[in-house]
This record gives structure tokens, sequence and C-alpha cells, in this order.
């Protein structure tokens, strides 16, 4: 696997491959890569003919009093990982190759931003559709492929693409879960002794909402109450939020008639935990 620390020298690789007809497939990820990464990693391979796999923390998307400086991270590991998965290059460039001094310009996402996670990390996204935008120049991908764990993301990126015109195709990659159900993520490493227990709860909710609408429960707050109920019996988690929204516009739902995302975002502790799943429909 090569490994490109430089824009221009990933460009050129880009280049060269699109020059030989080869088809490059993407995934951007933040590193401290887990089994989720490593299956959109191998999802990417099969998508195209050269993958490549951007691992870099990106400072525009942490809030001031967020864990970008004890986010997770581990080069070396990922590199060997990524590079087991057949992965063709990684990109891994350092903060001041991304945001030279200087730097003023910025992507923002308006409306499938402003809810959820949207709500809760007020520059979040603009952050996130800025790097993603920078990563694309960058690797010139075909095609990239992003997490439904992350759905408001994907959402955000499907709607960036298309109104900036680029020439992108994006596709979602299904949650992946420990076997116990918990999804996976790079953060449930802060997760300590009892709070990984109290972090099953996320998933369990998910199901017992599945539940309700499987036998025809269709009231939003019946819903959210059974959710909430789950979510926080037993102490030790207090709910950012639990909503019902559409899932194309990501604003809220008051009725579940057809595909609507069920998200949550949940502190554990010191541990904001985000999952969803799509009922109905
Ligand atoms: P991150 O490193 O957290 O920024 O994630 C990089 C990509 O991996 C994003 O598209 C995420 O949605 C995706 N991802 C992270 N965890 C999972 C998971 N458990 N299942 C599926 N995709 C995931």
């Amino acid at each position: 696997m090569r490994i490109i620390e430089n824009v221009g020298e990933m460009q050129r690789q880009a280049d060269a491959w699109r020059a030989e007809g080869e088809k490059i497939s993407f995934v951007p990820t933040m590193g401290f890569l887990h089994e989720g990464h490593l299956s959109l990693l191998r999802s990417a391979r099969t998508l195209g003919s050269k993958s490549v796999v951007s691992i870099f923390v990106n400072p525009t998307q942490f809030g001031p009093t967020e864990d970008f400086a004890s986010y997770p991270r581990d080069v070396g590991k990922d590199l060997e990982l990524s590079g087991k998965t057949g992965t063709d290059a990684a990109f891994v460039p350092a903060a001041a190759e991304m945001y030279p001094d200087g730097f003023q310009t910025f992507v923002e996402v308006t409306r499938v931003t402003k809810n959820l996670c949207g709500a809760s990390r007020p520059i979040f996204f603009r952050g996130v559709a800025t790097v993603v935008s920078k990563l694309f120049h960058a690797v010139k991908p075909h095609v990239a492929v992003f997490g439904q764990k992350d759905f408001q993301q994907l959402v955000a990126i499907r709607r960036m693409v298309k109104d900036l015109n680029m020439d992108v195709e994006i596709v979602g990659h299904p949650i992946v879960r420990e076997k116990d159900g918990l999804a996976m993520s790079s953060r449930n490493t802060y997760l300590l002794g009892e709070e990984r227990l109290v972090a099953l709860r996320l998933h369990r909710s998910l199901e017992v909402a599945r539940e309700l609408v499987g036998s025809g429960e269709k009231n939003g707050g019946a819903i959210l109450q059974a959710v909430n109920d789950c979510l926080t019996a037993g102490g030790g988690a207090a709910v950012d939020y639990a909503r019902l929204c559409d899932t194309d516009t990501i604003e809220e739902v008051e009725v579940v008639e057809g595909p609507t995302l069920l998200a949550l975002a949940v502190w554990v502790g010191k541990t904001r935990l985000i999952d969803n799943c799509v009922l109905g429909g």
C-alpha cells in the first residue's frame, strides 16, 4: 500500500490512475480503524479498481470543548490494518497540509444539517463538508463510501455532491456492530467498565422501537417515550437527542408512515455515542 502525505502527490497518483483507466474508490476516515471501517474498505475494493483510505482527524469539525486533542490515534496500526484489506493507497496528511496558514474557505450544507448532530454540534457539519470536499479534490475518486452509522453525515454529503455538481458517486454502507449489538466506533475505546454495558442500551432501544412499529405503533410520541425509557432506565446515560426524522430532509416527524429515521445521541459518562435505524416502510 502506498502511503501519501502530500496533496499534490495524491493528485498526481489519482491523475495517473485515471489516465490508465482505473476506477478510484475512496473511504475517508479519522483513523483508529475498527472492523466497521475495514468493512467499508473491503466494500470500496469491490466498487473500484484502485482504492484509497484517508486517515485524518479533522480539526475543523470539533468544537472548542470537544475531544479533538484526546481523539484516539494509532496511524501505524491503521496502515497495517488497511494494507491487509488490499487498499492501494493511504492518504495521511498533516493538519498543516490540509489547513495551511491563510486558509479561509468553508463548505456549508444548510438545511439537512440543522437538526440532530448539527443542533448539538454547531460547527460539525461545516467542518465535515469542507474536509470531504478537500479530500475529494485530493483523491479524485469516482466513488466514495460512507457509513450509515453517521446517517445525517451521509445525507449531507449526498446533498453537497448534488448541489456542487461533484462527479463522485456516494455509496452508503450498513452499520457494523459488535456481537452484542453495540455499533462499532473509535470512541468506544473511551468506555470504562460498566459504561460498556450502559452503551448497549442504544441498540436495545432501537430494537424496542422496531418491535413497537412492527406491532403497529405509528405514534412518534409513544415510540420516543419507550426509547427514552429504555435509554435511561438504570441510570448512567444522558440522552442528547432521540428523534424521529424524515430520511431525506432530516426534519422531525410525528407519525411513522413509511421509512423514518430514528436517530440517537447519548452521553455515557464523558463519551457521546450515536446510533440509528430506519423504521417502517
Ligand atoms: P470516522 O473515522 O468515525 O470518521 O468514520 C469514517 C467512516 O466510517 C464514516 O463514513 C463512518 O460512517 C464509517 N463508520 C464508522 N463506524 C462505522 C460502523 N460501525 N459501521 C459502519 N460504518 C461506520
